[in-house]
């Protein structure tokens, strides 16, 4: 999560809460199905073989310092960590690991150059995004889903919940994604994992890698001809876009959850930090809400809050604070983009200071999150409804 918005004036918005009942237990006197209909237990789900065990080894895996910019909290008065050259190196290290990690799951790995320096600085980074992709069959390939997570770290954190919890997610979605049952269904739409690179740093990673989709008219631009426009609706596209944005930090204690929509009048009581938050822009509300049935179908324990009523005559402008990640380079150019997150720092105490630790993160709901969406991918990439046709436009309020 980036913290160029952060003091922005706090968003208002309406949201949707969705918290689900435990499943009723079924009573043991149920009465027995005909001979026909009954089988065995079904086989459980292939997401269900993420666990909390496997997410946790590869947040460890990732180098500590991994960091080319970005802004660190540190108390007042003293001095932030300085972005030194171990930190930029880790970062190139984590991109070569990435690629590593992504080849050993069977996927073609393609790495976006995002040569970088910082102001003053002679020395040009070797910076990349990491993109796994994972090529659909039959009549829904052209329609592209990107799962997106930035593997960078502000100096001076491990980055544990930011955002080591994104990128682990998506390596372990793209793994269960391997399994036969899916990869050779047909037809299914095309999956990319996108890992960008310096996120903390102003978004550049995810912004080279809207241009680069541009490039290979995967994406619209904003003054494309309307013959451009027609030749891409019918050709391959982005149609939905995540940005996997912190999914570890949970709390279920009262008043662990700070609310920036509580000022709006009838917004749900979000007061306990125990949800996953989906935000995007109201144009795109109908995917968002596709995306929340999914997770609930995949993993009906899961509890979401679904964040995209805005703007509205009443909330003019989109809140700053919902585009502070990388699903906002995404948005600009018409994409579905969509935050998945724990809500950074109305939540997480530790966000962007050194104690954003592996230690911190709550193993279980994290699991129950990154089941859910990797059901949900799953489910989507298999759904013969069709999305619409990305505009290219930028949403207006
Ligand atoms: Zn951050």
């Amino acid at each position: 999560m980036n913290t160029v918005l952060l003091f922005a004036p706090l968003a208002m918005a309406a949201a949707t809460f969705a918290a689900q009942p435990p499943a009723a237990p079924v009573p043991a006197s149920a009465p027995a199905k005909a001979p026909a209909e009954k089988a065995a237990d079904p086989a459980p789900p292939a997401w269900h073989t993420i666990t909390a065990d496997s997410l946790m080894a590869i947040i460890r895996e990732l180098p500590a310092q991994r960091s080319g910019g970005g802004r660190p909290i540190v108390p007042e008065g003293t001095k932030p960590p300085a972005l030194d050259d171990a930190h930029r190196q880790g970062l190139v290290d984590t991109q070569w690991l990435l690629a590593r990690k992504a080849i050993d799951l069977g996927y073609e790995v393609r790495l976006e150059p995002v040569p970088h320096s910082r102001r003053g600085e002679r020395r040009t980074w070797s910076y990349a995004n990491v993109v796994l992709e994972l090529p659909g069959w039959g009549e829904l390939a052209d329609e592209i889903i990107i799962v997106g997570a930035h593997f960078d770290a502000v100096p001076g954190t491990f980055g544990a919940d930011d955002n080591a919890t994104g990128v682990a997610a998506a390596l372990e979605i793209a793994r269960v994604l391997k399994d036969p049952a899916f990869s050779r269904t047909s037809p299914r739409r095309t999956v990319f994992f996108s890992l960008f690179t310096l996120e903390e740093a102003g978004l550049i990673g995810a912004s080279r890698h809207v241009d680069y989709l541009t490039l290979r008219r995967l994406i619209p631009t904003m003054d494309a001809p309307p013959e451009a426009k027609e030749r891409i609706a019918a050709g391959p596209r982005v149609v939905m876009m995540l940005s996997l944005e912190m999914l570890g930090f949970y709390s279920t204690e009262p008043g662990s959850q700070r609310n920036p929509l509580a000022m709006l009048p009838g917004a749900p009581n979000l007061t306990v930090g125990d949800f996953i938050a989906l935000c995007t822009h109201s144009t795109h509300a109908p995917i968002n809400a596709r995306l929340e049935r999914a997770m609930l179908a995949a993993e009906p324990l899961v509890r979401t809050a679904r964040i995209d009523q805005f703007p509205s005559p009443k909330v003019p402008i989109f809140p700053p604070d919902l585009l502070r990640s990388d699903h906002g380079p995404f948005l600009a150019a018409g994409v579905p983009g969509i935050m998945v997150t724990d809500t950074a720092n109305f939540r997480n105490p530790h966000y962007h200071t050194p104690g954003d630790t592996p230690e911190t993160l709550n193993a279980p709901l994290y699991e129950r999150t990154v089941r859910a969406l990797a059901g949900a991918i799953w489910n989507i990439a298999l759904d013969p409804e069709p999305f619409p046709a990305p505009s290219g436009q930028p949403p207006q309020p």
